[in-house]
């Protein structure tokens, strides 16, 4: 393992050992031994992880006049994970190892080289059998000798004694030898009760460049030994290992055989009803985004609102991941954030403004404008969501991954993953896709509903187009139908009935939609926070200390509130009449146990931004100027000014919010 490897998983060590020290993240079900990729949330993560959701939420829907929030069930109408597509393809591969049954998603096992040893089954008892007990002959000759042949055919007793007699010769014996010891019927009997007692099951070993073959017989041994065979003998197909480079098919670990991938559906099945029946049967949402589809109609019908508009919602979702890992990243209960945001068709868009505004570098993304088609939009919300980001200290660790279009589904025209980086990788934090108008389409179709909107703007623009330009809107969709490389072309007699329907102003909306999920970003902050500094103390023993650098956005607790001393009654009078004041606005913490240091110490290490020490000069023991004022410290810059108290919470509240 590399350096950077071994450094990478001790840091995420330091920070699942804190989580759990400190209260922010405990595994799931701990005193009965765990709950697979099940995370619950501790005092300060709950804090953390609320801070996060209000910051989209305000971000997402309040501090803005287009988006609406939702908060749908959890359960619903099966119906709709089978329009979505989720019944039939929600699936990742899975293959299991053939040794140990762990389980894989097999497109994340890493490439690998090395020298593939295949067995084709074994024989039991190999060392107490009679043949090797009589002709010494050891596991090398066996193996050699049981070659690929010995399986596939059927032998006769003069064919197998005249193999295993040339084998032995070939491998062990020299002639004179041969004849002095072999008793021919005794021999026969051996090698027919060994021969039919072979167990025939194939199983392959991949080994590292430089790993003795004799490793791969062990783990071939083990395999069959799991398998209920005593003392087994590995039977290898053929002499010549076989050399191969980016395999997945060993299980990274232990080099063994993996299942051949097969599709897994992530959802997790439930029943609901009381008779538990196969007609029972729906799911734990693993999106939250479907319900906000199905809800489309009610939400726009019930609010007034105009296209472009979005909903947003925060919620559970569940997938059954086949190998939930990297701490609370991939889990199997998560919570999402996501928004869909509705627009106009670009054509509905052109009609309208005379153009389709093309986005280029440096577009001016602030405030969007009329003739923003999907492109504009896609791009307006990855620079909105970046933003968000930077607002809670992840600026400087994100990366983009524009997908290609053989990444992309045959419907999404643009999809970017925001990246960032954690202890074990860059990976996903939040997906930013343009879907087209396919959700919406898809429970039309399946419900029979309509979840078109009419849009008058667009009727009277389409009423002044002459029966040419209308031919010319739709000659130009034919053309982009006609050069699509994903999915079947629209038919015309449809693109012309969907224009008809276009010009009287009727539309399915098409959607752009950012989707994050709160436990990453938790645990990105976490891991961008979480910093060792070693500090001298007082009697200039080095220490290693922690200290979490939250955003005051986001931190969980935003400000320690100190007595000097704790057997000073009005020291500790004053402090907590502080800490009463500040709390009613955010979340604080009181503390007046051990020496100062050590108090500061504490809050730096889950992340409180402020600390307020109230000390004999709060009441006046230096004299009035200084009556009424604590030291306010800052966790970042170790910076500490003397502040009144009664200017306290107008300096705190807009930096912690
Ligand atoms: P991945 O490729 O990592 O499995 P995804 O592309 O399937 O993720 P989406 O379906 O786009 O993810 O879900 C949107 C967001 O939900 C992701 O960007 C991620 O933040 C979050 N998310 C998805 N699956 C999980 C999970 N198993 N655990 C925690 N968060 C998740």
């Amino acid at each position: 393992m590399s350096t950077d490897a071994k450094n990478s998983i001790a840091q995420m060590e330091k920070i699942v050992s804190l989580c759990k020290r400190r209260g922010f993240i405990y595994q799931s079900s701990e005193i009965y031994g765990g709950c697979g990729g099940v995370w619950d949330y501790g005092p300060l993560g709950a804090e953390l992880k609320r801070n996060l959701r209000s910051a989209w939420w305000n971000t997402m829907t309040r501090e803005r006049e287009d988006v609406l929030g939702l908060d749908a069930s959890i359960l619903m109408n099966p119906a709709i994970w089978k329009a979505s597509g989720h019944v039939d393809t929600f699936c990742d591969p899975m293959s299991d190892c053939l040794l140990t049954n762990a389980r894989f998603r097999a497109d994340q096992i890493p490439p690998t080289n090395g020298t593939i040893y295949k067995f084709l089954g074994a024989v039991p008892n190999a060392a107490n059998n009679n043949l090797a007990i009589n002709y010494g002959l050891t596991e090398g000759p066996i193996l050699r000798w049981m070659g690929p042949k010995t399986l596939e055919h059927q032998w006769t007793d003069e064919e197998l004694f005249e193999n295993f007699k040339v084998g032995v010769l070939e491998q062990q014996l020299s002639a004179e030898d041969y004849v002095r010891k072999v008793d021919e019927a005794a021999t026969m009997k051996a090698l027919r009760t060994w021969y039919s007692s072979i167990y025939r099951f194939e199983f392959s070993v991949l080994l590292p460049p430089g790993k003795p073959e004799q490793s791969a017989i062990e783990l071939a041994r083990k395999f069959y030994q799991n398998r209920g065979i005593e003392f087994p003998c590995p039977i290898r197909s053929s002499d010549n290992p076989e050399w191969v480079e980016g395999t997945r098919a060993f299980n990274p670990e232990n080099g063994a055989q993996l299942t051949v991938p097969r599709p897994f559906n992530l959802m997790l099945k439930t029943y609901l009803g009381p008779t538990a029946t196969e007609a029972d049967v729906t799911y734990l949402r693993p999106e939250t985004a479907q319900a906000i589809f199905a809800q489309f109609k009610n939400v726009f019908d019930s609010s007034r609102v105009k296209v472009p508009f979005g909903i947003g919602q925060i919620g559970k979702a569940f997938r059954n991941e086949v190998t939930p890992k990297n701490f609370t990243f991939r889990s199997r209960e998560f919570e999402q954030m996501e928004l869909e945001f509705f627009i106009k068709p670009d054509e509905a868009v052109e009609i309208i403004s005379g153009e389709v505004a093309a986005w280029s570098e440096g577009a001016d993304l602030s405030e969007p404008k009329p003739n923003w088609g999907w492109q504009m939009w896609h791009r307006y919300w990855v620079d909105q969501r970046t933003k968000f980001y930077e607002g809670i200290g992840l600026g400087d660790v994100l990366e983009y991954y524009w997908q290609t279009p053989a990444d992309l589904a045959h419907y999404a025209r643009a999809c970017v993953d925001i990246l960032c980086e954690f202890p074990f990788g860059t990976e996903e934090l939040e997906g930013i896709a343009a879907r087209g108008d396919f959700d919406l389409s898809q429970h039309q179709k399946h419900s029979t509903k309509s979840l078109e909107v009419f849009d008058e703007e667009l009727k009277t623009a389409a009423a002044k187009l002459t029966p040419e330009q209308k031919e010319a809107h739709i000659q130009k969709r034919l053309a982009a139908e006609a050069a699509k490389t994903k999915g079947e072309p629209m038919p015309e007699a449809d693109v012309r009935a969907w224009f008809e329907r276009l010009f009287k102003g009727n539309y399915v909306p098409h959607v752009i939609e950012p989707s994050a999920g709160l436990d990453r970003m938790a645990l990105a902050v976490l891991a961008k926070a979480f910093v060792e500094e070693e500090k001298a103390d007082v009697n200039g023993k080095v220490e290693t200390r922690t200290i979490l650098r939250l955003h005051p956005r986001i931190a969980p607790v935003k400000v320690g509130v100190f007595p000097l001393l704790k057997n000073k009654p009005e020291l500790v009078a004053k402090a907590r009449e502080v800490y009463a004041l500040l709390k009613k606005h955010m979340n604080c913490f009181y503390d007046e146990t051990a020496a100062i240091g050590r108090r500061y110490a504490r809050q730096d290490e889950v992340g409180t931004p402020f600390g307020v020490t109230i000390d004999f000069e709060t009441c006046g023991e230096k004299g009035p100027e200084l009556l009424d004022t604590v030291t306010l410290r800052h966790r970042d810059s170790g910076e500490q000014e003397r502040v009144k108290i009664s200017d306290l919470l107008g300096k705190l509240l807009p930096l912690v919010s």
